[in-house]
């Protein structure tokens, strides 16, 4: 197994040597003042990277345990709450509502689909009194990005339900104004477009939306918003962080200030394209139609007799690149191709290349290479 594999799954990603050093400080005491200027420059950066002027708060776990985080704490037995489902990842969000006692309003869409604008709508005009709309922006296991997200924020802004956004694979590399689009809580991960390892939950916050967990009765313990808001006002954390990780976190959001955020975007959009244009003129097809798909997460359908599986083993045996295939119900169907963090031409070049090179050793001849690539 080669130690330094390009990593292009959808998280977590390539993690700069900056950053991976940062995690060999020394350990420092969490309740001194050096962790609390770390815990505060990461606190500011995390306010510019989700365009908020509402506390984020960094949480010791993986994605999932941001995602409960918001749930636990603002749905109660018997809450209305909407939820978007349009794959794995939103499928999983639903499950956790209802294991908290929401009452589910599901709206729906298959692999690579997204509901249309009238749908939501439709939902928004008849569930007024929902105690929250949740949504994934960026469906990871379908390559679908949701694009209502700023017209919903406007409707709800109004309304006393809350705004919840998973923005686990996309915070970083498509537009996210958290306090523009009205979004009341918005989670992200630490391994996707951060491009930071893999453990930590980032959730932001806003008045209205602590509110609602100041009423919220259900039991929650670890991921207590009001116990990690109180901690939050001095610099530090209810339990043990992270701490290689906090490291991590803080190189990795330098990084990013140093680069710019809308600057990171841009990026993200301009290696997207050249992934799609690459993946059709092998004659490959993209699993979303145009106008959904994500700018962070590459879904391409498997050619025709060839399994993604074949693809994926023979990709890093060979060639030492590491993608992923498809989950739940695109499992075997589909291979994703993550563009996310520190990506740049020379990633995009090497993994087409490397995908249509195996692609014609197992059989499928790509109707033409890649375009080059122009700067
Ligand atoms: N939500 C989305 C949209 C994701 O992409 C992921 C992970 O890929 C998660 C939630 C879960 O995150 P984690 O695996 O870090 O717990």
């Amino acid at each position: 197994m080669l130690d330094d594999q390009l990593i292009m799954t959808p998280g977590p990603t390539n993690v700069p040597s900056r950053i991976l050093q940062a995690m060999t400080k020394p350990m420092i005491n969490h309740r001194g003042p050096e962790f609390e200027s770390l815990y505060e420059s990461i606190a500011e950066n995390l306010k510019k990277t989700f365009e908020t002027k509402n506390d984020v708060y960094p949480l010791s776990s993986s994605g999932t345990g941001g995602v409960e985080c918001a749930v636990s704490n603002t749905i109660s037995t018997g809450d209305k709450a909407i939820v978007v489902v349009n794959g794995e990842f939103s499928k999983r969000l639903r499950d956790m509502i209802k294991r908290y006692g929401g009452d589910i309003i599901e709206l729906s869409a298959e692999d690579g689909q997204a509901p249309s604008l009238d749908e939501i709508d439709s939902v928004l005009e008849k569930q007024q009194n929902a105690r929250a709309f949740f949504i994934v922006y960026n469906e990871t296991a379908t390559g679908v990005t949701l694009r209502e997200l700023e017209h919903i924020g406007k409707i709800l802004k109004g309304r006393e339900t809350l705004f919840v956004v998973d923005a686990i694979s996309i915070l970083g590399g498509d537009y996210l104004p958290t306090d523009d689009w009205n979004v009341d809580i918005c989670i992200t991960g630490s391994q996707k477009c951060l491009a930071c390892p893999p453990g930590l939950a980032l959730i932001s916050a806003n008045e209205k939306a602590m509110k609602v967990v100041e009423k919220n009765r259900n039991p929650r313990f670890y991921f207590d918003l009001i116990k990690i808001r109180k901690y939050h006002e001095d610099n530090s954390t209810p339990y043990t962080p992270n701490l290689p990780l906090f490291y991590a976190l803080q190189e990795a959001l330098h990084l990013l200030m140093e680069e710019g955020l809308t600057k990171r975007i841009e990026r993200h959009y301009k290696h997207a394209q050249q992934f799609y244009d690459g993946f059709e003129a092998m004659g490959l097809q993209i699993l979303p139609e145009t106008k959904l798909r994500s700018k962070t997460v590459i879904a391409v359908r498997n050619p025709p007799g060839i399994e993604d599986k074949k693809i994926r083993d023979s990709l890093n045996q060979k060639y030492g690149v590491v993608i992923a295939g498809g989950m739940g119900s695109t499992k075997g169907k589909i291979f994703r191709v993550g563009n996310m963090g520190i990506i740049s031409d020379r990633e995009v070049i090497t993994t087409l290349r490397a995908i249509e090179l195996t692609l014609n050793e197992l059989g499928y001849k790509p109707k033409q290479s890649a375009p080059a690539i122009s700067r």
